[in-house]
């Protein structure tokens, strides 16, 4: 069976084909097509159309945000336009091919899954925000749990997140958050940000320099990471971290040891070996996301049985 699977970020609407069979399934990167953000059921339309064939048997989404039944967007960050349409019912329609919509990291996990054949992990997203998804035994613990949403900081004056409520891991330790600290802290050293250059790099550079707040912000980082990851092994017995994201890919290759020792120090007394087996990784793939279009190919086979 060949699917379309339709990865719906803020930077726009990337497509995949992907080839299922029986219960395995790969991404075909020659039918790899990108677009530019849709702002309108119409441009959604004028690009989507153009990947259709006779060849295809379905149509998966992997979308931001809630999503209710496969089908109704409830909240899509990416574009409140969008809010209250049955995607699924509206793609069905205009196309004449089954379609669901999975939430993106919930796709992402499950493509996480299939790659890298771990059955007991955390699949995580670092990037502007944090999402996350625990496996065990092969199978997602809850599709609807955003553990980036655990509270952190309880104090009276803790950070608003981006979900709505105060003092969460997401809106502490994420991209947004951490691109206003480099500023700041960058600013009152009068070493700011560079015009035009990504923050993230520049702290990069810095910290290869060991300037003081380039390595107070990596060590704060990790600490965040570290407790995070000790909360989530003290509930669940993971072997495995596996991420994706460009702030993972920045940050995690100069700040895997401190995670791990603050890891250590943070998870509940007596289940320290569980931080010690712990393997952190990269999602592998050949072609960027896959693991999302692999991943929104397999729940929606799932979702057909
Ligand atoms: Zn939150």
């Amino acid at each position: 069976m060949i699917v379309l699977t339709v990865d719906t970020g803020g930077n726009g609407i990337r497509t995949c084909e992907v080839e299922i069979d029986g219960q395995k399934c790969r991404a075909l990167p020659e039918t790899l097509s990108e677009s530019g953000p849709a702002r309108s059921l119409e441009e959604w339309d004028a690009h989507l159309s153009r990947q259709i064939h006779a060849g295809l048997d379905g149509i998966s989404y992997a979308a931001a945000g809630v999503i209710e039944q496969n089908n109704k967007m409830l909240d899509w960050p990416n574009g409140h336009w969008l809010d209250g349409t049955e995607l699924g019912t509206w793609t069905k329609d205009r196309y004449g091919l089954l379609t669901y919509v999975f939430n993106d990291m919930e796709a992402a996990a499950t493509g996480m899954a299939e790659l890298t054949g771990e059955a007991n992990f955390l699949g995580v997203t670092f990037s502007s925000g944090w999402g996350a998804r625990v496996f065990l035994n092969g199978r997602m613990v809850d599709s609807a749990a955003e553990l980036g949403h655990l509270t952190v900081d309880y104090t009276p004056n803790a950070l608003p997140c981006p979900c709505g409520k105060v003092g969460h891991y997401e809106g502490i330790f994420a991209g947004v958050n951490m691109r206003r600290e480099i500023h700041k802290l960058a600013s009152r050293a009068n070493m700011p940000v560079p015009a035009g250059m990504e923050p993230g790099q520049y702290l990069d550079q810095m910290y290869a320099k060991n300037v003081i707040w380039a390595v107070a912000i990596y060590d704060w980082w990790s600490r965040g990471v570290g407790l995070w990851l000790a909360a989530i092994a003290s509930s669940f017995p993971i072997d495995a971290v596996v991420y994706k994201g460009s702030q993972g890919k920045y940050m995690i290759p100069h700040c895997r040891p401190k995670i791990l020792e603050y890891a250590t120090g943070g998870i509940i007394g007596g289940l320290e070996p569980r931080i010690e087996r712990l393997r952190i990784m990269e999602t592998p793939g050949n072609i960027l996301n896959e693991e999302s279009f692999v991943g929104a190919g397999i729940c929606w086979n799932q979702t057909t049985w």
